[in-house]
């Protein structure tokens, strides 16, 4: 997209308002990292949205608020017991990116390659969102369509909002790519909740080898209730995948991102039980 014009507002009833003023030529913008994949519009303005003290990580009581234009490098060198997204975010490329991609960029337009999402969703986090009033929505909500498509003019994300992570709650983040600096050929996380030997809540999600981030919904029910033997894992894991379609990046098949796949989520689930055990086997 090439611009014509730039706003730099200082509060975000001026940034909403500008947003809501200019319609369809207006485009929030935060790093300004993805402008290049958005289509030229005429008269398109940009409405700088780094200025509005959006920008940090507050310790809640059970948990942490981060600010949308906090930004992935923030992510990475934020230190508290239960983070993390610092695992999530040093994962995407590169440093240059990370300095300037913002957590809001990252979750507000959704790419086959976006991470963030995936935290959000397997640790049911949330995003706060401001339009005419301000609306908490559950990651699985926010992100069940393209957020972009589903908010009007001038409506923006302010903060998301994650757990602290704890036995026993664990959580596995996986990515697999050609280089450290190329598009994921497949990414997943995954969040279990131990209740005693039992796997009492477990979340799933998947990307990159998908067209975007999503549950696997029958997998996480085909476990939760059962044993916390990673030998089911496999079972569960073909169930989940049944009827998605995946796709093969970087010149991959189809075939061979199916079978990465199923490795990948096998790897993340394992992880996640060795984390809500408390790092025990
Ligand atoms: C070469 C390259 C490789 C990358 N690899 C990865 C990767 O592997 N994994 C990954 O997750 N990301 C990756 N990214 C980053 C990702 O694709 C996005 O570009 C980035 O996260 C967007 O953040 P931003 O702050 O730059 O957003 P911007 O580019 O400023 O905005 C992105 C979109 O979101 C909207 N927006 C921004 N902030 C808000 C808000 N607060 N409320 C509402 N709408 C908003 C904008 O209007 C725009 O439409 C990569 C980027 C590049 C350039």
């Amino acid at each position: 997209m090439t611009f014509e014009d730039f706003l730099i507002p200082k509060t975000l009833d001026e940034a909403r308002e500008a947003l809501e003023t200019l319609g369809d030529r207006g485009y929030a913008l935060a790093g300004g990292t993805a402008f290049q994949y958005v289509a030229d519009r005429p008269g398109a303005t940009a409405v700088d949205i780094t200025r509005l003290g959006l920008r940090g990580i507050d310790r809640t009581a059970d948990g942490f608020r981060i600010g949308a234009t906090t930004t992935l490098t923030d992510l990475v060198r934020y230190r508290a017991e239960g983070w993390v997204l610092d695992r999530v975010a040093t994962r995407i490329p590169t440093h240059q990116v990370r300095n300037i991609s913002t957590v809001g960029g990252n979750i507000s337009r959704l790419f086959p390659w976006s991470d963030l999402p995936l935290a959000l969703l397997v640790l049911e986090g949330r995003v706060v969102v401001s339009s005419d009033e301000e609306r908490t929505y559950e990651a699985l909500e926010f992100f069940t369509a393209q957020p972009l498509n589903r908010f009007g003019p001038g409506t923006l994300v302010t903060a998301v909002i994650v757990p602290a992570v704890a036995p026993p709650l664990g959580f596995g983040f996986k990515k697999e790519s050609t280089t450290n600096a190329a598009f994921s050929l497949m990414t997943a996380a995954a969040a279990i909740t131990l209740a005693g030997d039992r796997l009492d809540k477990v979340r799933l999600a998947a990307n990159a080898a998908l067209p975007v981030p999503m549950r696997l919904t029958e997998a996480e029910a085909a476990l939760e209730g059962r044993p916390a033997d990673p030998a089911l894992f496999e079972a569960a894991i073909e169930r989940g995948m049944a009827g998605l379609e995946w796709h093969g990046r970087e010149g991959m098949s189809d075939e061979f991102a199916r079978h990465l796949a199923a490795v990948i989520l096998r790897d993340v689930l394992e992880e996640a039980l060795r984390a809500a055990k408390g790092g025990a086997e």
